[in-house]
């Protein structure tokens, strides 16, 4: 049987045209040399305009361009964290984040949501959970692994809440927010309320296919761009003046190279939904944008394999899933969440057709302890 893996966080598509054409072009041209710690000025120009399209205020000094939303997120972390600080993050969230806090000051606080209540963070939870301690407020915006999009009004609701705390910065990550469903999506730029402590992180891994360009940016106030500016140049000097072409050159090309993947993702989601809906006692909620389904599988566990194997997890349950179908799906567990598993849409539609088969078929076979 040939793997499957739905587990990856990166989709299959290759990298848009555009940046490739440019960036190698770059190269051959030989344009090697140092560039600014802070990014090229036309790249950082692109990112400013994508936003004041949106009616967002912003100049070309209040964006960096760092080598990854990973790497732009470490820098926030490093800049504005102490010891006693708290980093609030609502869960489930992307294990990223805790691994960034293994190296970084202050301790990460989950704020958990359910998927009964849709994943919504009720503001009158949040207020109770903020104290003289709480230092950044981390969204991300679609969510991983939930896909859960925030509105406008929610969003707005929240900083009316964060903005009674004047130590607080407000941290969106909205790296997948060009992979979009239903509605609109709106940066906490766009939003009422957004101040100086608002800042966005954002990069070209997802949106448009580009993981291993590692290339991101954050948005935030002059001075804050600044200290990271600073951090940027002590420790990595500055992003490939190459990659940043290519990167600009997606960016201005958005309109041509996003909607073929969105297309089938678009597809691949609708697939999955009718797929996952057929297997009896299986939750999930819709996910509204990036490409994964994080579906409950609490109910078939604990449960006993064909073999005669006891699973009592959800790691136990991907562990059997790849031994005896082939097939890599990620436990819910590192996302604050047991008893799910996150699996990615972003495969060749044919291979998902095959995986979802096989969860299928698996799944049946087990015999669920009463
Ligand atoms: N934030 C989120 C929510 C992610 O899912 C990921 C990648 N899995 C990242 C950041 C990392 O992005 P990058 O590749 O730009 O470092």
């Amino acid at each position: 049987m040939k793997e499957i893996n739905l587990a990856s966080g990166a989709s299959y598509f290759r990298s848009p045209a555009p940046a490739i054409t440019v960036a190698t072009k770059e190269l051959e041209a030989g344009a090697t040399g140092h560039g600014s710690a802070e990014g090229l000025p036309e790249l950082r120009e692109a990112i400013a305009q994508r936003y004041k399209n949106d009616g967002v205020e912003l100049t070309p000094e209040q964006v960096l361009i760092t080598p990854g939303c990973k790497q732009a997120l470490f820098y926030l972390f490093s800049t504005l964290l102490q010891d006693d600080d708290e980093l609030l993050v609502p869960t489930p969230a992307w294990f990223g984040f805790q691994q960034l806090m293994d190296y970084s000051k202050g301790k990460l606080v989950q704020l958990p949501t359910t998927a009964a209540s849709n994943y919504t963070l009720d503001p009158a939870d949040l207020r109770e959970a903020l104290n003289e301690r709480s230092r950044i407020l981390l969204l991300t915006n679609p969510g991983n692994p939930t896909g859960r999009m925030y509105t406008r009004q929610e969003l707005e609701d929240i900083l009316s809440v964060t903005n009674d705390f004047p130590n607080l910065y407000v941290v969106s990550d909205e790296i997948y927010d060009f992979v979009t469903y239903d509605g609109a999506f709106s940066s906490i730029l766009s939003c009422q309320g957004a101040t100086e402590k608002v800042v966005v992180t954002n990069g070209f891994s997802k949106s448009f296919a580009m993981t291993d360009w590692r290339i991101g940016y954050l948005v935030g106030s002059p001075e804050l761009v600044r200290k990271c500016t600073g951090f940027q140049a002590a420790t990595i000097a500055g992003v490939s003046k190459f990659m940043q072409k290519g990167a600009a050159a997606a960016l201005q090309e958005r309109d041509q190279v996003l909607p073929p993947m969105l297309e089938v993702l678009q597809q691949n989601r609708s697939l999955t939904e009718a797929a996952l809906s057929q297997i009896p006692h299986l939750l999930f909620f819709l996910p509204q944008g990036a490409y994964y389904f994080f579906p409950d599988i609490s109910y078939y566990l604990p449960c006993t394999t064909p073999t005669g194997a006891i699973l009592s997890s959800s790691a136990g349950l991907c562990q059997y899933l790849k031994e005896a179908y082939a097939l890599e799906l990620l436990p819910g567990d590192p996302f604050g969440a047991p008893g799910h598993v996150r699996m990615s849409f972003a495969i060749e539609t044919e291979q998902l057709t095959e995986a979802l088969s096989r969860l299928k078929k698996a799944l049946h076979e087990l015999v669920v302890s009463e």
